[in-house]
């Protein structure tokens, strides 16, 4: 045994009922979620992960991946070897996993060996990942979820203008409800920002097939979007570049895709303008820095999902920071912090020192690993299943 050996796993289900259920277009959103793991070492040494737990996703079933398939592979190893284990997991869950539940499991162990191995180094986990190419990140505001359904355009415009004074200069509008109910949202949105300052996006979480995805795209030509999200089912990969060829806007996906093998059949099809896989589910910093190498290369932007906890967000400001610019300039474009601002009791009361916005930015942590402290009072208060793994 070397300090650095796992000596334990710890598995947190945590939950929280929402008071206002919401609506994103393939679902009615009742309770937030994660699945989060706590890492020990000999050393004393502790890392945090988080298995992303979509709107729909019921976190159980990565708790059971985790303590079934991948925690026996895990006790007695070397923490400092993030890279190895995730070819371990992966090769020991080839056959039903590679996608979903079981990579988000293999996601929290990556993200809590990382931040071992920063902890352990003492310095933060961009440093690992070569470097900081920023010390802040503009946030944008992800939000606009529906209370109804259809006919909401007033009360979302109003919506983005408190987003506007709140400091956000980007958002991103959830669409999907038709198209015809998309093009009167963007419309009475617009409308009232009334401020091309502020950047805008669209995000039909795959709401629609082919032809109305290209004909919404033609609807919001005039809105001069960032990027358009989602616009097709992640099975449609013809989908996707069909779109690019078509709509002039750039378009965005990745947040339901997988590993480096999975992106790479997206960058091999020339489907995407913007890469968004979540360190929560894509399989951690192991696979995202495989994704990113591989994006670079196919002239690919990286701008990464996250609408998990604050361990999640941590993970997403830490790689964030060791994004190279995509397309060189003087004025380059710079990835950006998707920002949600629906309630998430695991946020601000998960972290001992929550995420603030300082003119328009948040600081990217420089402290060792991830660089957060969490509340354990947070989890106690909301965890439905423990599971602890301990070394014999
Ligand atoms: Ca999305």
């Amino acid at each position: 045994m070397t300090a650095l050996t796992i000596t334990a796993v710890e598995v947190f289900v945590v939950k929280a009922p929402l008071d206002t259920p919401f609506a994103f277009s393939q679902g009615w959103v009742h309770q937030r979620a994660a699945t989060l793991v706590r890492i020990s070492t000999e050393s004393g040494i502790q890392g945090w992960g988080e298995a992303f737990a979509q709107g729909l996703e019921p976190p159980e079933i990565a708790a059971a991946a985790l303590s079934h398939a991948l925690v026996p592979r895990l006790l007695g190893q070397d923490a400092l070897s993030p890279g190895v284990l995730w070819q371990s997991m992966y090769n020991q869950t080839r056959d039903h996993g590679r996608k979903g539940s079981v990579m988000s499991a293999i996601s929290a162990v990556d993200i809590a060996l990382w931040d071992i191995c920063g902890k352990h180094l003492g310095v933060p986990i961009s440093t690992l990942l070569g470097g900081a190419h920023r010390q802040s990140v503009q946030p944008y505001a992800t939000g606009f979820y529906r209370l109804v359904g259809q006919g909401e355009s007033q009360r979302l415009a109003e919506e983005s203008v408190a987003h506007k004074e709140a400091g956000f200069t980007a958002m991103k509008v959830k669409l999907g409800f038709g198209v015809r109910d998309d093009i009167a949202v963007m419309e009475s949105i617009a409308a009232a920002l009334n401020d091309p300052a502020v950047e805008l996006m669209v995000d039909t979480n795959h709401a629609y097939g082919r032809r109305d995805a290209i004909r919404l795209g033609h609807a919001l030509a005039g809105h001069d979007l960032r990027w358009y999200e989602e616009p097709v089912v992640p099975e449609d990969v013809e989908g996707y570049a069909q779109l690019r060829k078509t709509l002039n806007v750039p378009i965005a996906g990745g947040e339901n895709e997988h590993s480096g093998y999975g992106f790479n059949t997206l960058f091999r099809a020339d489907a995407l303008d913007i890469a968004q896989p979540d360190l929560g589910s894509c399989g951690g910093f192991t696979a995202a820095k495989d994704i990113l190498g591989m994006a670079q290369a196919n002239g690919v932007m990286v701008n990464p999902h996250v609408w998990g906890t604050a361990i999640a967000q941590a993970a997403s400001l830490q790689f964030i920071a060791s994004i190279p610019i995509a397309h060189h300039s003087l004025f380059a474009a710079e990835p950006i912090l998707e920002y949600d601002v629906s309630s998430h009791p695991f946020r601000r009361e998960l972290i001992a020192e929550p995420w603030q916005m300082h003119d328009g930015r948040v600081a990217i942590p420089s402290r060792p690993g991830l660089g957060i402290e969490i509340n354990m009072e947070t989890i106690e208060q909301y965890q439905t299943q423990t599971q602890r793994h301990v070394l014999s």
